[in-house]
């Protein structure tokens, strides 16, 4: 039987950093909100037909936006991140097979380019460990110790980890279920990882910008722009 391909979006953080009266997730990029885009972008490989958006409990926000037809939402987010997607799956446990395969992606990501999404679902998308998006890094990095300088990084072999990152549904729910400290996973492949198993890179070609600071926006209305989904 073919692998059938699930997304999930978790959408249940703040991003204080935007410093905006309302999760950043629901600001407008032209017509439409963050997470509308993002809704969208997961959903431009017709081999994701369904996405789950995991929102806060509280959430009065999300109800009111316009979703494809096979996006539905979840008001079951956590305190962190890694929560909500643990969260998430659980939801998802009654209808998915282990052997599905689930794409995480950011809210907060709306210019992930089509191509990256195929590629990604094309190499990583029957391998047991997974695999995801992720772009080499390009500045020299330093470590800082109270803005001082106190290391000089090796680059080579670093690369910044971006989202969709795509595992089969019972290797996710199970790395999640056996992480005590949620807060420090960060992305999903970490706490894969964690299982001892070595999760692949797919270099995304598209800028895949994460948007966290009011310097951003101006950046993604850019790239909305030019690939046509402003
Ligand atoms: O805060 P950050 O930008 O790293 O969040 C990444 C993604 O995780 C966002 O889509 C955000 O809404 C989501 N998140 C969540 N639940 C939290 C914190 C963050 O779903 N408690």
């Amino acid at each position: 039987m073919a692998i059938r391909f699930f997304g999930l979006i978790p959408a249940a953080g703040f991003g204080a950093r935007m410093g905006a009266d309302i999760p950043k997730q629901y600001l407008r990029l032209g017509s439409r909100t963050l997470l509308e885009h993002s809704v969208d972008a997961l959903m431009s490989d017709p081999r994701v037909q369904q996405v789950l958006i995991v929102v806060a409990a509280t959430d009065v926000h999300a109800c009111g936006l316009s979703f494809p037809s096979g996006a539905r939402l979840a008001k079951v987010g956590g305190a962190s991140r890694a929560e909500s997607v643990r969260n998430g799956l659980r939801a998802l446990a009654e209808e998915l097979e282990a052997d599905d395969r689930v794409l995480v992606h950011d809210a907060a990501r709306p210019c992930l380019a089509a191509q990256d999404l195929s590629t990604l679902i094309d190499t990583v998308g029957t391998q047991d460990a997974g695999g995801l998006l992720a772009a080499p890094l390009s500045d020299t990095v330093k470590r800082v110790d109270r803005m001082d300088v106190s290391e000089t990084v090796e680059r080579a072999g670093l690369w910044r980890a971006q989202t969709p990152q795509l595992f089969p549904f019972g290797i996710l729910l199970r790395a999640l279920e056996s992480v005590q400290d949620l807060d420090a996973i960060t992305d999903e492949a970490s706490a894969v990882e964690r299982l001892g198993l070595r999760p692949r890179i797919v270099s995304a070609i598209g800028a895949n910008l994460k948007l966290t600071t009011p310097a951003d926006w101006p950046l993604a209305e850019a790239l909305l722009k030019a690939s046509g989904r402003w």
